[in-house]
């Protein structure tokens, strides 16, 4: 049985770091770009900077352009490409951004503010730009090329204080000024782009450094410096403020991803949270104010003509969270989280309230992360579902929610990986459903894995756990590099049985995914496992290893020289071979292993007996057997490296019903991310768990 080694429950989890760029200069703004690796970002050194993911997995500066001031607040508006930048100097540029962004061209500049731009907002649909400055002043531009005179303000309206953050509900022409005092400024932009104030929100008791509109719900974010979070229901006939109370320092980051209903956000200690908005909060409860408290009629200390009556010391107020009463301390021992009233941390609770409270009232609802780091700002792309912040340290990071886990497989060996835990904390244990993936000859996880796998978890809400096989990359084994198919077998079992501990959770549906060799093995996990497993997606599966080996000269010949010891020789040969006479094959491994991931823990090398291991091995013979558990294969159209013509032949005469074939373009490695077919491949795996996993 699989023990679990780290079982991380109740911690505060630490995102993992899928890559960091070191700019060191003062970071102003940045932001991520959903069609492309990048991101753009505002610096003290006057500089705006267009960063793009390389090859070689660092990110490089394509665009390096130098203002007449620092740059200090973005936005961009990704379908035309038009990117606003306020800087120190009060003055606003629009630059269009070149399809390859490599270059970024000069628009328009908007004049009006003199001194430092603190939050700038574009609206597509009517064409114009709100910005508020150091000076406390909000200006309305109209940002249509056509308008003569477009760089002079059209509207201008001046705050009580000064204005660090501006949204806009785009239907109604509201917009929405959070001011370092903790007011939201509410302001109707009439058809003249003139403001109309109305009466500003009032709830927080320091700077509102962020706002966001969410035009499905009608419900207006607001994370201030007084740690709280605020979700004003502005649809709800009296208006509904809910508060979200979980940081412990000031909020600089929230954003909103409406497919998975999440509010993430981040406060300045480095913490993330991430809350579901799709279960109903209610409003926080007003504290009460009394003399005495209300439960034992105890006078407070103020209440000096009670205290001389009553012969006794003046007490301390508190507050009940739940009931909102004034209770002294000895009336309210007890703390609670109370997560449907939006506290997600322990919360005083008077003796009255703990009696009735039921337990369903402090389950948390929320979940936290920790980024170790003191943050300045966070922004989150939902389609990526990728998380940048940037740090106090002048560092950008780029993190995505995922833990890293050892667990035993084969023979006591410790096993490492990922795994990613969906966002739905409400699921039941009976609809729990896991992935457990695998990499194929050789791969270590770091080559690919995370795109399927983040993919699996947040478009469909499963766990995925991701694990290397014995002997290689993060896992323990010896000898190094030696590729077994019969334990990699073995430690899918092992791999669903942390699962199984982890989760506490002996129902739990699990499908299983692998690619190449292990496309291989998941048939014959899935003949021994056929109580466990709910489905299968292989792609470009090892059908047969010796119809294999007959294309490979070079691993014939390694045979034949080893004929006296095949299992014990443990000497190592390449495992990509340039001198290889099937160039194509050769070129293709080339690229993947070496060019493409250039991992620094991949090594090209393997022992010589993975050869005979391989050369024995026909995981074709489970097929047959697998029925009714649905497996999915998914095959590339010019596989010369485990045989296109293989794979269709086993899928037509093996495998029984219920089974769904994927032909896609491109040869064997076509099918991983960035390559031609990796879209069509990972939706088709995504579709086929769904279906049977749910
Ligand atoms: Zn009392
Ligand atoms: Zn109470």
């Amino acid at each position: 049985m699989a023990a679990a080694i780290d079982e991380g429950v109740g911690k505060v989890r630490r995102p993992e770091l899928l890559n960091k760029i070191d700019v060191e200069v003062g970071i102003n703004d940045a932001l991520l770009l959903t069609s492309e690796d990048g991101i753009l970002t505002a610096l003290d050194d006057r500089t705006l900077r267009v960063w793009l993911r390389r090859q070689t997995g660092k990110y490089w500066p394509s665009v390096c352009h130098t203002l007449e001031s620092s740059p200090t607040a973005l936005y961009y508006y990704e379908p035309s490409r038009r990117l606003f930048c306020g800087c120190d100097s009060g003055l606003v540029h629009e630059f269009i951004v070149a399809d390859d962004f490599n270059k970024i061209t000069l628009e328009c500049t908007y004049f009006g503010h003199q001194i430092r731009i603190q939050a700038v907002y574009f609206s597509y649909r009517h064409e114009l730009l709100l910005t508020a400055c150091r000076e406390k002043k909000l200006n309305c531009y109209s940002t249509n090329p056509i308008d003569e005179n477009r760089q002079n303000a059209r509207g201008s309206y001046t705050l009580a204080s000064m204005g660090m953050s501006i949204t806009m509900d785009e239907t109604f022409r509201q917009c929405f000024i959070g001011d370092s005092t903790g007011n939201i400024h509410f302001l109707k932009l009439n058809a003249n782009n003139r403001f109309e104030p109305n009466k500003p929100l009032s709830g927080h008791t320091g700077s509102v450094q962020n706002l966001l509109w969410d035009p499905d719900t009608k419900w207006l974010y607001s994370g201030s410096f007084d740690t709280a979070v605020i979700v004003w229901d502005l649809a709800a006939p009296q208006g509904v403020a809910v508060e979200l109370n979980g940081h412990s320092d000031r909020l600089v980051g929230i954003s909103y991803d409406n497919l998975r209903k999440l509010l993430l956000t981040c406060s300045a200690d480095g913490h993330i949270g991430v809350w579901p908005m799709n279960v109903k909060r209610n409003e926080t409860t007003i504290w009460l104010e009394n003399d005495s408290c209300q439960i034992c009629r105890m006078p407070f200390f103020w209440n000096i003509r009670e205290m001389w009556t009553q012969k006794q010391i003046g007490l301390r107020q508190h507050h009940c969270r739940k009931c909102g009463r004034a209770v002294c301390d000895k009336c309210a021992q007890t703390r609670k989280a109370l997560p449907l009233l939006g506290y997600e941390t322990v919360q005083r609770i008077c003796d009255d309230c703990i009696k009735t409270l039921r337990n369903d009232e402090t389950v948390p609802l929320a979940s936290f992360y920790d980024l170790r780091q003191g943050t300045i700002k966070m922004d989150y792309r939902q389609g990526k579902k990728v998380m940048m912040s940037i740090g106090t340290d002048r560092t950008i990071k780029m993190n995505f929610r995922r833990e890293n886990i050892e667990f035993f497989g084969k023979d006591n060996v410790i096993l490492r990986g990922w795994l990613y835990c969906p966002s739905s904390s409400s699921s039941s244990s009976s609809s729990q459903s896991a992935i457990v993936m695998t990499h194929g000859f050789s791969g270590l996880k770091e080559m690919g894995l995370d795109e399927f796998a983040r993919t699996f978890c947040c478009d469909g809400n499963f766990y995925v756990l991701v694990y290397d096989h014995q002997t290689f990359g993060s896992s323990d084994g010896q000898p190094r590099h030696d590729i077994n198919p019969y334990s990699q077998i073995d430690d899918y079992s092992y791999a669903m049985n942390y699962l199984e501990n982890r989760l506490n959770n002996k129902n739990i549906s699990i499908g299983i995914w692998g690619t190449s060799y292990s496309g291989g093995h998941v048939f014959v996990v899935g003949k021994r496992e056929k109580r466990r497993i709910k489905c299968i997606v292989s792609q470009v599966p090892t059908i047969s290893g010796k119809n294999n080996l007959a294309r490979r000269p070079q691993w014939q010949k390694i045979l034949a020289e080893d004929q006296h010891c095949l299992y014990e020789n443990r000497e190592y040969i390449p495992i990509v071979n340039q001198a290889n006479e099937n160039m194509d094959l050769s070129n293709s491994f080339y690229h993947f292993f070496v060019d493409k991931y250039n991992c620094n823990e991949w090594i090209n090398h393997m022992t010589r007996r993975s050869i005979h291991l391989y050369s024995q091995y026909e995981p074709w013979k489970s097929l047959i057997d697998l029925s009714p558990i649905p497996l999915l294969m998914i095959v590339a159209k010019q596989d010369t490296i485990t045989s296109t013509e293989d794979q269709i032949d086993a899928y037509e005469k093996q495998v029984l019903e219920p089974k769904r074939l994927v032909l896609v373009d491109g040869g064997h490695f076509s099918v991983y991310p960035n390559e031609q077919s990796f879209e069509i491949v990972v939706k088709e795996a995504l579709d086929w768990f769904i279906k049977y996993l749910k």
